[in-house]
């Protein structure tokens, strides 16, 4: 059980900086939502279907908010650029002509390969008003887990930088037969003579600013987003230009956003996040979008927050974590009074974490939950609804949840409160996936009985709140016992010495499996055989001996992705010696 005393506390915070949350309530947003009251709050192209940029950009210059700053960009040197949405939308306008003038035809595949720089997010948008298909990869990706992704994704058109293509693409071009047009943004590449690869600036700069969007089907895929690779080899999901629907209900009602509001979310587009609410949510929504091309660093990232105003902020656990480790001494000297939301995903979000935000920031992170396949945040804290630290809140309206148990034949849905099982969505919904590139029958898998089970397992309590419990392949089994990783974890980082940890099963022959922890400390802090016990103590006082750690291991840091999730397959993998698998999504080089 995770700490009651955490969890039992309820954090409220009515109506913050005086800003009415856009759900008011909500039992009555659920009985009064449909996903055609959304539809009818977007526009439509004028020539007849949906398209994610239109919606995200142009719409709002139809309607006169043309030189409201859409994206305001703050690169690592400090060095500023905006966009208004008029400006995007022309910019954009050049992208898509670029494209058709080199015949790239709807449906291809353009893949960006970049920082967080303006150049990324235009041609994001002006490859989706050219009804081709995105796929945004992390630049910190090494040459690998590039050309697999290129290759299984048959980039026709690839958006890079000179540097990147040098270090990255060059060497591994002939195994990307279908890639015909590298654009290269930023310095001049005499070097590179290569008849497919131009100068961004040659090519795009030079198109017309008007583009007319074709009609686009909303069931027409836009996106290819991959997994983070937590599990596993990473999976090619493809999301529609319906999923816009989504990206402007969970923009509304999750992340509360207002036409006025600064928005910041820290993700890369090399990740889901990064793209529905790192570029469409905001937009569809008509805020000012930051973004900030800088990595992780607590001291930039508060001053980023205190100069641009930040009013809403959506970020990651693994962040918050490392703020944690700094204390609140670090945010004692910013203005921060701007910022009225803050929300997180990717990883549960320790109750620890929600109590020391309420402390730390004068108001909580609201947790919410969701995935790449579902293309959007599905559970989540609203503005409006007192927050359980630990919990992730509930279904976003228009979503039926439920907890539900794989029986040989099917499901059964659990009814009974406070019960793990399986966190399934009933199918479809707007941004769902549409199917995992190459891989039909596991995505046939995914579905039962007309449920998505998302391989996650949860509760649901007597009052409707959604608590994580681990991934289905993470849980423990222990003397009979499911042990979920999130709880034993949760309850090491309420010690004041823990950073991080991460919490696996190794096989026994008697009981199973045993809970072995990993963890990080803060800093001040030195492995010991006398602190190893007093975590051990400290976990046996709060979990039971059924469920504590028997083992804990002290570790400098913690194996993670890209996206920053801990990734607990890989510890458990080193731990028994077994084949570590795919680590192309690794954080580190350390493969
Ligand atoms: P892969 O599917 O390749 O193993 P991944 O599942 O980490 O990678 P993503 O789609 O980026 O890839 O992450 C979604 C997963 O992240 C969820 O299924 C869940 O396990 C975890 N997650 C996201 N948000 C939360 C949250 N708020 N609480 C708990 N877990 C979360
Ligand atoms: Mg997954």
């Amino acid at each position: 059980m995770l700490n009651p005393a955490l969890t039992s506390r309820i954090v409220k915070v009515p109506c913050a900086g005086g800003v009415e949350p856009n759900m008011a309530d909500y039992d009555q947003t659920v009985a009064n939502f449909t996903w055609d009251g959304v539809r009818r709050t977007l526009n439509g192209l004028p020539a007849g279907g949906l398209n994610i940029a239109h919606e995200a950009v142009d719409r709002h210059v139809h309607v006169g908010r043309g030189q409201r700053i859409a994206i305001r960009w703050i690169g690592k040197d400090g060095a500023r650029r905006q966009f208004s949405y008029l400006e995007l939308m022309q910019a954009s306008n050049r992208f898509a002509n670029a494209l058709r003038q080199r015949g790239v035809q709807p449906g291809e595949r353009v893949f960006a390969l970049m920082g967080r720089v303006p150049e990324l997010y235009v041609a994001v948008l002006g490859a989706l008003k050219a009804r081709c298909v995105i796929s945004p990869l992390f630049s910190a990706f090494g040459p690998e887990p590039i050309a697999t992704r290129a290759e299984m994704g048959n980039a026709r058109v690839l958006v890079t930088t000179p540097e990147l293509y040098r270090r990255k693409v060059q060497g591994l071009r002939d195994r990307l037969a279908e890639l015909r047009h590298v654009l290269l943004v930023g310095e001049a590449a005499n070097d590179i003579s290569d008849s497919s690869v131009e100068p961004w600036s040659d090519v795009v700069d030079s198109c017309s600013p008007d583009y007319t969007i074709e009609p686009t089907d909303p069931e027409e895929v836009a996106l290819l987003h991959f997994t983070s690779g937590t599990t596993g080899r990473p999976k090619g999901a493809l999301l529609v230009h319906a999923a816009v629907l989504a990206h402007a209900a969970t923009g509304w009602y999750a992340l509360d956003l207002h036409p006025d509001d600064v928005f910041w979310c820290t993700a890369d587009p090399g990740w889901v996040t990064g793209t529905s609410y790192g570029i469409f949510a905001p937009l569809v929504n008509g805020v000012t979008n930051v973004i900030a091309e800088t990595e992780f660093d607590a001291a930039t990232w508060y001053n980023i927050l205190e100069q641009e105003r930040v009013s809403v902020w959506y970020t990651a656990p693994t962040a918050i974590r490392m703020m944690m480790k700094l204390g609140t001494e670090a945010l004692r000297h910013h203005d921060l009074t701007a910022l009225r939301f803050m929300a997180s995903v990717g990883e549960p979000l320790n109750p620890e974490a929600v109590v020391w935000s309420q402390e730390a920031f004068g108001r909580p992170f609201h947790d919410n939950w969701w995935q790449t396949e579902t293309g959007g945040i599905m559970v989540a804290n609203y503005a409006s609804m007192d927050i359980k630290p630990g919990s992730m809140g509930k279904p976003l309206p228009g979503i039926t949840a439920a907890i539900v148990r794989r029986t040989g034949s099917g499901i059964v849905v659990i009814d009974t409160p406070d019960t793990d099982g399986e966190l399934a969505l009933r199918a479809p919904w707007p941004s769902m996936m549409r199917g995992y590139l190459h891989e039909d029958e596991r995505y046939r898998k995914c579905f039962v009985d007309s449920w998505y089970l998302s391989g996650d397992l949860a509760r649901r309590d007597t009052q409707g709140y959604y608590w994580f419990v681990g991934r289905a392949d993470d849980v423990i089994k222990s003397a009979g016992h499911l042990i979920g990783p999130f709880e034993v974890e949760s309850a090491l980082i309420e010690h004041p010495a823990v950073a991080e940890a991460g919490v696996i099963g190794i096989p026994d022959p008697t009981v199973g499996e045993v809970v072995k922890a990993f963890v990080a400390l803060k800093p001040g802090f030195e492995a010991s055989e006398a602190l190893q016990l007093e975590l051990l103590g400290h976990a046996r006082k709060r979990l039971g001996a059924a469920v504590a750690p028997k083992e804990i291991a002290f570790r400098t840091n913690l194996p993670k992705t890209r996206s920053g999730k801990i990734m607990r397959r890989l510890l458990k993998a080193r731990e028994l010696g077994l084949p570590e698998g795919d680590l192309s999504s690794l954080e580190s080089d350390e493969k």
